[in-house]
This record gives structure tokens, sequence and C-alpha cells, in this order.
């Protein structure tokens, strides 16, 4: 009865593929998703098909629920010092020592951060290089977090070396202890992943219903429910936005919106008011999880190990006990 994390939970979902779907309109997210229609424009279509795909594996539909793919292995994240690799796990049960073990890394220092979007290939090159570095020394998280390593050695090492042989600005190095760049990256694990969460369907109605007053507010207009659909933008720069706003209306996607309405109304506005607009659609999103995991009595027993592995989670080598005792 394997275990999963929110995190490996939502890797699952973004495996899995379901029967092509052109476009979910609100007849259908009426029928098939939730019953009712203000929630459906609380989504764009990815999103919305996210929630399809979520109600259909938790009820197990096989007809609509696609074989295997060749799943993409997990792309490292070159923005930490150890690469994160390997597959996604899942656990026995949910008291595994490793849920509790957290993430722990260092971050890549920002002179090589910063060529990022400047020079791509030596970027790479450097963050494979500062690995490799780490290896050399012998750098690791336990003498960190014994103080044999500290923040200004890994500092003075670092200038002593990359800036020179690479032509890279310096970490800036400060007298102060408190304004030293930072190596170390600890995250715990959140507590209750568990999956017998309680779920109230009086009270879930009554959150969906706030919501759905919440957004309205927030919206108000025509203009800025039409706008409120183009949130994923909320992180892209000011020129990226107008972009696609502007093409966007010219295309005629985006109605009720005019050119002149973005420079009165400011992007830093904008911005804000996407932020706002994203929250509450998170919330509409995990309300409507949880009340699909309680419909279908989502527990340990929903997803088998083989059914797992099909889309190529792994078992924890921890709690399925595939290593020697002494690990770790
Ligand atoms: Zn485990």
């Amino acid at each position: 009865m394997p275990y999963l994390t929110d995190y490996s939970y939502n890797q699952l979902l973004e495996r899995v593929p379901i029967k092509d779907i052109d476009w979910i309109d609100r007849a259908f997210f009426t029928k098939n998703i939730f019953d009712n229609e203000y929630l459906y424009y609380f989504f764009n279509q990815l999103e919305l098909k996210r929630l399809w795909k979520e109600r259909l594996l938790l009820s197990k539909d096989k007809e609509n629920i696609g074989a295997f793919q060749e799943v993409p292995t997990r792309e490292d994240n070159f923005d930490f010092v150890l690469s994160i690799e390997g597959k996604v796990k899942f656990h026995k049960d949910s008291d595994c020592e490793a849920l509790h073990k957290g993430f722990k890394n260092f971050f890549m220092p920002e002179p090589v951060v910063e060529l990022k979007e400047t020079d791509e290939d030596k970027y790479k090159m450097l963050v494979q290089k500062v690995r490799q570095w780490f290896k050399e020394n012998g750098f690791t998280v336990r003498d960190y977090e014994e103080g044999k390593l500290t923040d200004r050695r890994l500092t003075s090492a670092f200038n002593a070396y990359f800036p020179e042989k690479y032509n890279i600005p310096e970490i800036v190095e400060s007298q102060n202890e408190e304004s030293q760049f930072r190596w170390f990256i600890e995250k715990k694990t959140k507590r209750a992943v568990a999956v017998e969460r309680s779920f109230e369907y009086d009270q879930f109605i009554v959150d969906i219903t706030d919501l759905i007053r919440k957004r309205s507010e927030l919206c108000g207009s025509k203009t800025m429910y039409n706008l409120s659909r183009y949130d994923f933008l909320r992180k892209k720069t000011k020129e990226e936005i107008l972009k696609r706003i502007e093409e966007s209306i010219e295309n005629e996607y985006l109605k009720e919106v005019q050119p002149v309405f973005l420079e009165n109304y400011g992007i830093k506005r904008l911005v804000q008011f996407w932020n706002d607009h994203f929250k509450l659609k998170i919330q509409a999103m995990n309300l409507l999880s949880d009340y699909f995991k309680w419909t279908y009595n989502y527990n340990l027993d929903t997803f088998d190990e083989v059914f797992l592995e099909d889309y190529n989670l792994e078992k924890c080598k921890m709690c399925y006990e595939l290593l020697p005792n002494d690990f770790n």
C-alpha cells in the first residue's frame, strides 16, 4: 500500500496521460468535473484538464486513462550544488524516515547564476565545475552542519579560484557575518501529508461559495474577468506581459480589453491582481482535489506499486528495505 507525498502525487498526476480532449467547456465541466458553473471560470484550459485528469485517476476510470508512455526523466535543477537526480519515490507508509529528512543542499553562487540569462553554455559549464570543485574539496552537508565548513570559508575558497580562472565576478565578501552569502539551504518536510484528511461536505460548499464571492469582488468588471485568465503571466517581465496581452487583443482571444487600459491600470497593479486571483484559484483547486479524494475514498490502497512503477515512480529504498541496514 504505497504512500505518496503531495509532491509525488502531483508528479503522478502530471505523468498519467488521458484520452485527448480538445477543449473543456462549461457544460463538460459541470457535467463531469464539478456542478458549479461559476467555478468553471476560475481556471484556464490547462488547469481544467488537470482537474479532469485528477478526477479520472482517482475514479480509476480505465476507459479514459491512457497507457504508460515515455516519461521524461527528472530535469536537473542547476540552482543547487548537489544535483537532484533519480526517480520520484513512493513510500510504504507515512512513517518512513526519509520523509522527515527534509531537503538540504547548497546554492549556486550569484556570479554563476547571473550567467543563466546571458550565457547559458558558460552557466551550465560552471555549474558542473562548481559541483566538481565541491567533490574534490570534500565539502559536505555534514561538515557544514557540524560547523567545520562555514559560509566564509566557502566564499573565500570560491573567490580564490573561480573569478580569475573563468573571468566572473567575485562573491561579495562581507565583514558582517549576517550579510555573508549563505550557501546552505534546508527545507523541512511538511508534516501531515496524510491521506486521511478530514473532509466535511457542508464546509466544503461554504468554502467554495466564499471563494466565488471573493473572486467576483476581486474582478468586478468584464475586463478584469477576462484578464484574470492571463494570471499565468504574473511572473513574466513587463515587456513579455505587454506583448502577450496586445497579441491576444489583436487575435481577439482577449475581449473587452482596450489596449489603452493597460497603460492606465499599470502593470504593477495588474500583476498584483493576478497574484490575488491565483491565490483564490489555488484554494479552489485544493478544495476540489480534497473533494475528489473524499468522493473516491482515496487511501493507501488507491494505487498499487505496479501502477506507480508503470508511471516511472520507484520504491523508496529505505522503507522497502532495499538497502543494507547501515545505510545513512
Ligand atoms: Zn520511504
